[in-house]
């Protein structure tokens, strides 16, 4: 047995953060919106053709800024799945949306694209896909389904950096689309986020919505002789410090894609065995999606075994972590939405109760990936018995 403890996640420096956050510091302009903001912002264009981007302090406020310019009205339903972070709904809550909620797909805890539409009524405004694990959902039935009802699709793609979708960067199908470089993600600064406006219709009003409500950045752009109070908004955007720490990060996301697509290699095939014996599921990747390596998770057979997965884990040192509960039976929904509560939404509560996530980061060494997979592999050899 190892001796220090593998833990499940640990934030990766590519050395250069804090030379450019002092030189970020010693410019003079710490504020938003300065060289490191310009700069990020052009890489994810340049890359991803993303049409707009705009760094945000979190994607929960890129969300929330996404609700805004969706213009949700008290009422407005939004499709949201049920085995998700909080912020994929509570973003369209604060604007008096009403939630309803899609259950995932048997294999996939993606929404399952193939039961939206029933759940689509006068009212439903925006469907919001959520690619869990950097996965794609199958977003050409979802967006034939947004123009067939006119909504708005907006994607939730905090862990889909990189990923693609039948060769489509994720971020770039939906009409908007929120990431998240929370410390938890492939590329971070801490907290951080980004929107991105795919709609040409929302452009404008995103860069006032982001300045509190002000056209300061057409004024800095020359395009209007003054600024003033134009409209709603918050203070949405990072100062330059984080976005300098964005940058290094994003100067090796090559790199740190390629190592972290070998770690996730490395489990895939030290579990295959498992696999076929049917103890434990692996993540299923659809023809049409790309693995941008955000997650390894497995999905174990029953909430016991996962749970004995988990002491059995902790008690070899390696901690491994379960994830999101059904939104829909949440305290705060069953209270506001007792409906919703009440739906059964199978899938999304088996990966609630079965999906556990392993410790996964650019520094994992293949030793303790080894180690890792052994030890599983030892737990359901006694669990057998
Ligand atoms: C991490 C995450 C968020 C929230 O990101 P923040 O940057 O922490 O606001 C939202 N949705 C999903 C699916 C996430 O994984």
């Amino acid at each position: 047995m190892i001796n220090t403890l593998i833990p499940f996640n640990k934030p990766y420096l590519t050395g250069k953060e804090a030379h450019y956050i002092y030189q970020a510091v010693y410019s003079g302009k710490i504020s938003g919106n300065g060289v490191y903001t310009k700069k990020c912002q052009a890489f994810f264009e340049e890359r991803y053709g993303f049409r707009k981007t705009l760094l945000t302090t979190s994607c929960t406020d890129a969300l929330e800024m996404a609700a805004i310019l969706a213009n949700i009205q008290p009422g407005d339903e939004v499709i949201v799945p049920s085995y998700t972070f909080v912020s994929s709904a509570i973003a369209f809550i604060r604007e008096g949306a009403k939630i309803v909620f899609a259950d995932s797909g048997k294999n996939n805890p993606n929404m399952d694209a193939d039961a939206l539409e029933e759940l689509i009524t006068e009212k439903t405004r925006v469907i919001v896909p959520v690619h869990y694990a950097g996965i794609a959902c199958d977003m050409d039935k979802i967006m034939a389904l947004a123009d067939k009802y006119n909504l708005l699709v907006i994607e939730d793609a905090a862990q889909a950096i990189d990923a693609f979708y039948k060769g489509r960067p994720l971020g770039s199908i939906g009409h908007m689309a929120a990431f998240s470089f929370h410390e938890t993600k492939n590329i971070i600064s801490g907290e951080g986020g980004m929107l991105v406006v795919n709609d040409p219709r929302f452009a404008e009003r995103a860069e006032i919505i982001w300045e509190k409500g002000t056209n300061r950045a057409q004024f800095f752009r020359g395009e209007v002789n003054k600024y003033g109070w134009v409209d709603t908004g918050s203070s949405f955007l990072p100062s330059e410090i984080v976005a300098a720490f964005l940058y290094a990060q994003l100067e090796n996301l090559d790199a740190i894609q390629h190592k972290r697509k070998e770690i996730w290699e490395m489990y895939a095939e030290g579990l295959a065995e498992l696999a076929a014996k049917g103890e434990l599921i692996l993540p299923e990747i659809p023809d049409y999606a790309t693995n941008n390596a955000h997650m390894f998770y497995i999905v174990c057979n029953d909430l016991q075994t996962r749970s004995n997965l988990i002491t059995y884990l902790k008690e070899r040192n390696v901690f491994s972590v379960f994830h999101y509960l059904s939104l829909h039976k949440s305290e705060y929904n069953t209270t506001v939405n007792p409906l919703q509560a009440a739906r059964v939404l199978p899938a999304s509560d088996n990966f609630t109760d079965c999906l556990l996530r392993l410790p996964f980061y650019f520094e994992l060494s293949k030793e303790d990936v080894t180690y890792i997979i052994n030890t599983i592999k030892t737990f359901f050899d006694e669990y057998a018995d």
